[in-house]
């Protein structure tokens, strides 16, 4: 039997990925972000690719504040960074 792997739209550069290659921006029902990684988050997310591209984009279009339709702390764009520079590096 065959798998389907469920694709989510990265606000970046827009592309359909599987979650496994991406970041998952999460909102607690507490209104609090955060990042999950791992995919177990409960809350209502958003998907980034783990590049700095797609964050810079992401951050140009206001794709997140668009999603969540609400601002967004300066402290989740920080661990977004901090976490595609681990990536990356
Ligand atoms: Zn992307």
């Amino acid at each position: 039997m065959k798998k389907k792997i469920p694709m989510r739209q990265c606000l970046g550069c827009r592309q359909m990925k599987s979650k496994k290659e991406m970041i998952r921006v999460v909102k607690t029902s507490e209104g609090e972000f955060s990042l999950d990684v791992g995919g177990r988050k409960n809350g209502r997310g958003a998907y980034i690719c783990p590049t700095k591209e797609c964050l810079s984009q992401a951050i140009k279009t206001k794709g997140l504040e668009r999603s969540f339709q609400c601002a967004i702390p300066k402290e989740v764009y920080d661990q977004l960074e901090k976490e595609m520079n681990q990536i990356e590096a």
